[in-house]
């Protein structure tokens, strides 16, 4: 190899803390309160925090490679510890408040956590499991909440944590390659698995991030995440906005529909992300009220599928949506669907088709689709698909102390478990989760295609599709339905059939649908269709009684 000239700086997250202590020290932060009041703070008062709770860890006998928990919702104090785990050497672990607890308890174990910063709000649920997590020595409370009642071994208020470390704090110099946080995917089987960062693959994470054609964030922006800080690095925003030095506010854990709109008004938030169903009741809102969010430019939106009626009602009040696909394996973000400067002269609807998309791939990552069966790869024609398999800089190579991991990837790509077309602009298209997909007489249906057709409806507000056993066609779809408010007990399921009959083939249409109060969510607030296949079971159990009878 010939070598280079160049400097071999590593690429890590200390970086970043050292340009908002010189450039952007003044820039606002801002913590919301049940109430919807602000506590406002500044980048200057973070890294002084950062610097006192890397110095109390580093007495406290954390060292490098010890993994230390956040346990809490998206507030400043978690950014905090965003930057001094990592920054110090240890590996910030982000723990989902949202889990059940024998799934915490393992996560807790398996990645061995010394410390857990905890937000009070959610302290009873880790006092459940004192007696089960024996590495963790010590738990920092922080925000507002319960007092501990004395079952941790440990327990220490943050501020009084933050008081026995020291305003200078000596950073390590650190290998890019280090383990920098790791968060568990939740995991329909088996036991959750572990994706570890490194501090190089969150660096080149955040630089494409704000990349003009990704979520494009400057230092003029204010963000404001929905997505919480213990799913995927709150799709690593945290660190590209502080990156960039933009502004950012903190929602905590309200993340209803008016607590969120009132925040986007009051901090003139330009950039806000979250999952559909954060913004399927945002815009209800906006559609009831017809307030206006003028500063806002852009909401992301992945996570699942963005049905194109968000989308377009969305635009209506003047946001755009950028729909953006990722995993937690992949740090998220891989990929985001922008309309191309040669598509300006399309017409609206074909730009929504767009727009509908999961987007084109960001720089750095590779994906390509591979044949269900065969494993053979398949071209971009917009028609074959096949599951969707990505590889980069910043995608998980494997899992954290797990043997099964090997299964999950193929000659150095991650199988992602989707099933997608791309198009021969590069645009992909989900289809579906391969276990989403309904398997009705040997075809394939999309639960997420009918799903984006009923919530196309204008009386609905959510839909969301399982496929279920059957006696004759293996699997037959069903939908379960949640109608607007105001259109409750005047939608009917013959009404939706009609609407769905020339808009899909005749075998497609859900052979029950069903109205329901509400869609059981995922940890993450996702749709979570095993829950909802189990509440709909009884549907199965009548078909097979009929077949048999
Ligand atoms: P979980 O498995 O708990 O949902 P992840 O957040 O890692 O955790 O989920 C990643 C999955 O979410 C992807 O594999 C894909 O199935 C789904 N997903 C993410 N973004 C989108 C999107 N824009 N459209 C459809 N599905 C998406």
């Amino acid at each position: 190899m010939f070598p280079s000239t160049m400097m071999d700086l590593p690429l890590t997250i200390q970086n970043i803390l050292w340009r908002v202590e010189r450039l952007f020290y003044d820039k606002p932060l801002a913590t919301y309160d049940e109430a919807g009041n602000a506590t406002r703070s500044t980048y200057g008062e973070l890294v002084r925090n950062a610097n006192r709770l890397a110095s109390a860890l580093a007495k406290e006998g954390v060292r490098p490679g010890d993994r230390v928990a956040t346990f809490g919702w998206n507030t400043q104090r978690h950014l905090e510890c965003y930057f001094a785990i990592p920054c110090m050497g240890a590996v910030l672990h982000t723990l989902n408040v949202r889990l059940f607890s024998e799934q915490l308890e393992y996560i807790i174990n398996h990645a061995e956590d010394k410390v857990i910063f905890c937000d009070r709000s959610v302290l009873p649920i880790l006092e459940s499991l004192a007696d089960k997590i024996p590495t963790v020595q010590l738990v920092v409370l922080m925000n507002q909440g319960p007092e501990p009642t004395g079952k941790l071994k440990r327990t220490v208020d943050y501020f009084e944590f933050l008081a026995s470390g020291d305003d200078q704090y000596p950073w390590p110099t650190l290998d890019e390659r280090a383990a920098a946080a790791m968060c568990y995917t939740s995991g329909t089987t088996g036991n959750p698995k572990g994706v570890v960062y490194s501090h190089r693959s969150t660096m080149i994470h955040s630089l494409v991030a704000a990349l003009p054609d990704a979520v494009d964030i400057s230092e003029s922006d204010v963000l404001m995440y929905a997505v919480p800080m213990f799913h995927a690095n709150a799709w690593g925003l945290p660190y590209a906005a502080a990156m960039m030095g933009a502004s950012q506010v903190f929602p905590d854990r309200y993340l209803d529909a008016e607590r969120i709109v009132n925040i986007l008004e009051k901090e003139q938030v330009t950039i806000s992300a979250g999952v559909p169903t954060v913004w399927i009741p945002v815009l209800n809102l906006l559609d009831r009220t017809g307030k206006k969010l003028p500063a806002l430019k852009k909401v992301l939106c992945g996570g699942s599928a963005a049905p194109p009626a968000l989308i377009a009602g969305l635009r209506r009040h003047g946001i755009h949506l950028a729909h953006a696909w990722g995993m937690t394996e992949t740090s998220p973000l891989c990929s985001l669907s922008r309309i191309r400067s040669t598509m300006d002269g399309w017409s609206e609807d074909r730009k929504l088709e767009v727009m509908a998309k999961q987007g084109v791939v960001v720089p750095t990552v590779e994906w390509r689709i591979v044949d269900l069966d065969s494993g053979k790869e398949l071209p971009w024609d917009g028609k074959s698909f096949g599951e969707l398999q990505v590889r980069g800089p910043y995608i998980t190579g494997t899992y954290y102390n797990d043997p099964t991991a090997s299964e999950k990837f193929m000659d150095g790509w991650l199988r992602t478990g989707d099933v997608a077309t791309i198009d021969p602009l590069g645009y992909v298209q989900l289809v579906d989760r391969t276990k989403d997909l309904v398997k009705s007489g040997g075809e394939w249906i999309s639960s997420v295609e009918l799903e984006n057709l009923i919530m196309a409806h204008p009386k609905v507000l959510e839909a969301a599709v399982v496929g279920l056993p059957h006696p004759r066609w293996q699997e037959r779809p069903v939908a379960a339905v949640v109608p607007k408010s105001e259109h409750k007990g005047d939608l009917t399921a013959e009404e939706l059939r009609a609407y769905l009959s020339d808009k899909v083939a005749k075998w497609w249409l859900p052979d029950e649908i069903v109205f329901v109060e509400a869609i059981p969510r995922t940890s993450v607030g996702k749709f979570a269709k095993s829950q909802l296949r189990e509440q709909l079971k009884e549907i199965a159990e009548r078909w097979a009684a009929t077949a048999t009878a």
